[in-house]
Parts: structure tokens; sequence; C-alpha cells
């Protein structure tokens, strides 16, 4: 337990609190967003997943690129420039122990679709503004919450969603070995990277994620459940996250069990089945941090060739979206 030791995430943490301070301020417009959006299915675009063997350099880095977006994008992305949120986690990630031997763009962008990915042909991962959006839509119409509830538990979401994506990036720049489902690992990754800052508010972001499986399970009922998807089911989600929040610490969240929220029978092995994720994670990982107790914690020296990244952003104009999320 704990090798993991992630300060660097830690401090992102700490950062996100002033820049959500800065994105809350500054985010009034989306107020404007019309009501009863419906939710598009995310369609699979295998064909345009590119299995092309990369070009690696010695050195790489996490840089912010922002896409183009419609009106309503435009005034969240502003928004989300001006909080600098994505630049704060890229620089989190630059200056931690992780050597990451590619370049990965993260592009803000609108997408015509309510998604994000990981794009292996050049190592991007797209957030698409209407996912947060959406998620806004969801957690105020469905989820109880005010406007303003509802823009930070998005936010929260969309982090989530960024950590997820991260571990599709890293399993294939760092070539690191997944067996069984590539989305149950990486759900696993980002709510174990989150839950190992000491920091309330990432088991808020969290349990956030966890809680917009749920709402998404929910809206949609009643529609065919896709068995044959490349995800675990929306519920099955849910449970992963809620087993490793209350496993890390039973006595904190002894009220996920005795609530029934998370049933017993599973309960009672979340505390082992942490422990197993962790130490798998941290494994997998140790061979890529630059420093000897493989940790994230900030280096002593940037490792040589790693600022700044040396291939160019790519064009955000032409996006080839493969939905990964
Ligand atoms: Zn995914």
């Amino acid at each position: 337990m704990g090798q993991m030791t992630l300060g660097t995430v830690g401090a992102i943490a700490l950062l996100l609190t002033s820049s959500y301070a800065a994105f809350t301020a500054s985010s009034g417009n989306a107020k404007t967003l019309p009501e009863n959006r419906r939710f598009a299915p995310i369609q699979i675009e295998e064909n345009q997943v590119s299995h092309q063997p990369k070009q690696h350099f010695n050195g790489g880095g996490f840089q912010v690129v922002y896409g183009p977006a419609g009106d309503r994008g435009q005034r969240f992305q502003n928004a989300l420039r001006d909080a600098r949120l994505f630049e704060s986690l890229a620089e989190g990630l630059n200056s931690s122990n992780l050597n990451v031997p590619a370049n990965i763009p993260i592009i803000l962008r609108d997408c015509g679709q309510v998604n994000a990915f990981y794009r292996p042909a050049d190592n991007s991962i797209t957030m698409c503004h209407e996912l947060t959006l959406d998620t806004v839509d969801l957690f105020s119409q469905s989820g109880g919450s005010s406007r303003e509830e509802a823009l930070e538990e998005a936010l929260f979401v969309t982090i989530f969603v960024f950590f997820h994506e991260l571990g599709h990036a890293l399993i294939d720049v760092l070539e690191i070995p997944a067996t069984g489902k590539e989305e149950d690992a990486v759900d696993d990754f980002a709510t174990l990277l989150l839950l190992e800052t000491d920091s309330e508010q990432v088991e808020e972001i969290v349990l956030n994620a966890a809680r917009w499986f749920a709402l998404q399970a929910e809206r949609s009922e009643g529609s065919e459940i896709p068995y044959w998807g490349e995800h675990s089911l929306d519920w099955q989600r849910f449970y992963s996250i809620v087993c490793l929040v209350y496993g890390k610490n039973p006595s904190k969240y002894a009220a996920l069990a005795t609530k029934g929220i998370l049933p017993r029978r599973r309960a009672e092995r979340c505390p082992r089945e942490y422990e197993k994720k962790l130490a798998s994670w941290t494994t997998l990982l140790k061979p890529h941090f630059t420093n000897p107790n493989g940790t994230w914690g900030s280096p002593a020296q940037p490792p040589p060739g790693s600022y700044p990244p040396q291939n160019p952003p790519p064009n955000p104009r032409q996006p080839t979206p493969v939905p990964r999320w």
C-alpha cells in the first residue's frame, strides 16, 4: 500500500482549487445553455484508429492546445483558458518524475459529439467541450443540482475523464501491458491516481465521477444495453469506483456499505481490491519514473530533452475523433 506517492498530483489538486474559483467566476454564460438537450449516443469509428508504429522522442511532455469551438463552446473554452485548469494539469505532469517518451497534446475543443478520447496516431488526448456541457445539463436536470453546483460537478467529472484518457495515453506511449479490459484498467488508474493524493477534493472528484455513471445509467434506461461494448456497463463502472473509494478508507466511508450504496458482499472485498490494483499500477509505472524510488514527486532536475516538447501540436482543425472514452 501507498508506494505510489503522488505528490505532484497532490499539488495539481491544490491548483484545482484556485483554477476552479476562476472557472466559476467566469462561466456564468454557461447558464444560457439550451435545456433538455438530448444525449447523443457515441459512435465508434474503429477504422480511424491508427495502428502504425509511432515515432518516439527522447523526452516528451504534455501541452495544451485550444481547438475550434462554437458560441457556447467558445464561452466555456474562454472560462477554461482563464482558469488555466489544463495548463496546471499539464505543468504538474511535466514537472513530475514520469518520463514520457512522446509529446502528448491535450486538445480542448468542440467535437460535435459528447466525448473525450485518446488518439494513438498523434498521442493526443481530446477533451470535447460538449462532454462537460452535457454533464452540466445532466447534473442539473437529473441530479437535482443547482446550475452552479452542476458546473462544479461537471468540472470534477471532466477532470476524472482527463485522468481516464491519460491512462489510455500512458498505456500506449509507455507500452504498458494490459490484460483484461483496458477501459476498466484506466478507470482504475484515474481513480487510484486521484485517491492517492491527500485531499478531500480528489475524493469529491472521484465520487462525482461515480455519480455521473449512475446518472448516465438512469438516463439510458429503456435503451438497448450495449453488452458488446468495450466499456463496462455504467452501473458496473459506478460500483468499481465506489468500491475503490471505500476500499481505500473503509472506516471513513463506512456509510457507503451501511446505507447499501455498496452491497456488503462487494464491500468486504474492496480493501484488498484497492491494495492489489494500487500495487499493480505501481509495478507497471515504476520503470518509467526517473527517480530511483519510482514515485511521481518532482524531479531534482528535469530529465534531459524533456522541455520544450519537440514536435509541433497537431492541427486542431482536422479532427479524427476516435471515441475511446
Ligand atoms: Zn476510455
